[in-house]
């Protein structure tokens, strides 16, 4: 792949109900391909049956490096939100589209589950121009015309099916996805799986009362934060239920930390203002627990936010279960909103344990001057970090938080 342009042979397999294993390397690829998504979404196109038929598309050999792209109509956006293999792709200039995601981008690119993920800045290039055409589309040889979308499209993967020759605007294909920063993970199948990519900061939402605060919570989202290379933000939320002088010594300790601390109330309104300038341009995620406020949090910020989380989903629903699927939510003031309902849940947060000692940055001075290389920081002599614990150059509740998530005994 050292040139600029590839010229791909590809044989479209018509039915991938029995992928052919060990033919060549790229077959084993796009089975392999087929197979992770038709476990993943119950919306794939059917197949159709025993036709096969070729067709050579050239993509950029350097597709994954951004500023490359060598043709002139492809139109970048970000990926509000994926629905089975249709992902909805607002364009810069504020056109909604419901893009596909080429076929050879998801063979040849990586094996990653999501190829195209919510958040994702991809390349994409209308419909109109490939599918409606009939000429062939760029860089491909004409085709015979099938009644049903081809599976190289598979625009209309989820609903009721198009016919692919009727121009439909709304509708695109992605040609690249540029390289990410910032990404929410899961592990699923023993996969790590990308649930929002290009988040640049968490907002943590922690209510004083109802639900009562859990400070080792504060460090579990912290060091997933710092594990998706996001950066976090403290919203102590319910001010108006608490007594802030009480809280000094805590909001001081996190501000030592470098995390940022707003006291919010989304009843009375307090450091709102200041919680939408946080937000400004930047694209966040809210996580805690149920009942901290964050719904009413995104409501004080923007009205009608929390509630159009809420009317997507279900106009989308339709028995699928979209609601698994991130939501990119543009903010009138510039800046997204992530709304990712598996992140409400700690679930999602899964750090194993030799990871938790490098999340904890205030750990790291100390960490060197133990005894022993591979110190757990749990049981050994010699420890510094257990020693700066006992002479109060860490915090006793940080130390507990740690040894929490490295027993992971305190997962919520
Ligand atoms: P979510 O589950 O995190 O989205 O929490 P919600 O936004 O649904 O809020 C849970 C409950 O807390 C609701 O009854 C809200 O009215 C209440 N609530 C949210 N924020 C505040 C606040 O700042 N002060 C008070 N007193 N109640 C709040
Ligand atoms: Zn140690």
């Amino acid at each position: 792949m050292s040139k600029d342009k590839k010229k791909v042979r590809v044989e479209m397999r018509k039915n991938r109900a029995k992928p052919p294993r060990g033919n060549d390397l790229t077959r084993d690829y796009q089975a392999d391909a087929a197979s992770t998504d038709e476990s993943h979404s119950s919306e794939r196109v059917r197949a159709k049956g025993d036709l096969s038929r070729h067709r050579t598309v050239v993509q950029d050999a350097t597709a994954d490096e951004p500023g490359r792209l060598s043709t002139g109509d492809a139109i970048r956006g970000r990926v509000l939100r994926v629905h089975g293999l249709a992902s909805v792709v607002e364009a810069d200039d504020g056109r909604i589209f419901r893009c596909a995601v080429r076929r050879l981008l998801k063979t040849l690119a990586t094996d990653e589950r999501n190829v195209v993920t919510t958040g994702d800045v991809v390349w994409f290039r209308p419909a109109v121009v490939e599918v409606a055409g009939r000429g062939p589309g760029i860089g491909e040889e004409p085709e015979p015309a099938v009644p049903e979308p081809s599976d190289e499209t598979e625009v209309g993967a989820s609903g009721p099916t198009p016919d692919p020759r009727s121009p439909t605007p709304a509708e695109g294909m992605i040609e690249r996805v540029e390289p990410r920063h910032g990404e929410l993970t899961r592990a699923s199948r023993r996969r790590e799986q990308v649930l929002v990519a290009n988040v640049d900061q968490v907002a943590i939402v922690i209510s004083l009362v109802q639900p009562t605060l859990k400070p080792h919570l504060i460090d579990r989202y912290m060091a997933a934060a710092e594990k998706g290379g996001l950066k976090p933000l403290l919203l102590l939320n319910k001010i108006d239920l608490a007594d802030p002088a009480e809280l000094q010594p805590m909001i001081g300790a996190y501000a030592q930390l470098g995390l940022p601390v707003l006291l919010t109330s989304a009843q009375t309104g307090t450091g709102i203002d200041r919680l939408r300038e946080q937000l400004r341009g930047r694209s966040t995620v809210f996580s805690g627990q149920s009942g901290v406020g964050k719904s009413s949090l995104l409501n004080a910020v923007q009205p009608g936010l929390a509630l159009s989380v809420r009317s997507v989903s279900e106009v989308n629903n339709k028995g699928r279960h979209t609601t698994t699927y991130a939501q990119l939510l543009r903010l009138d003031t510039g800046g997204w909103v992530v709304d990712t309902p598996g992140v409400r849940q700690l679930a999602l947060w899964d750090v194993r344990a030799e990871e938790v000692e490098g999340y904890f940055r205030d750990f790291r001075p100390f960490v060197a001057l133990c005894e022993f290389p591979d110190c757990t920081h749990t049981h050994e002599k010699g420890c510094a970090v257990k020693g700066a614990v006992a002479r109060n150059l860490l915090s006793p509740r940080r130390y507990h938080s740690y040894l929490g998530m490295f027993h992971g005994t305190e997962a919520e």
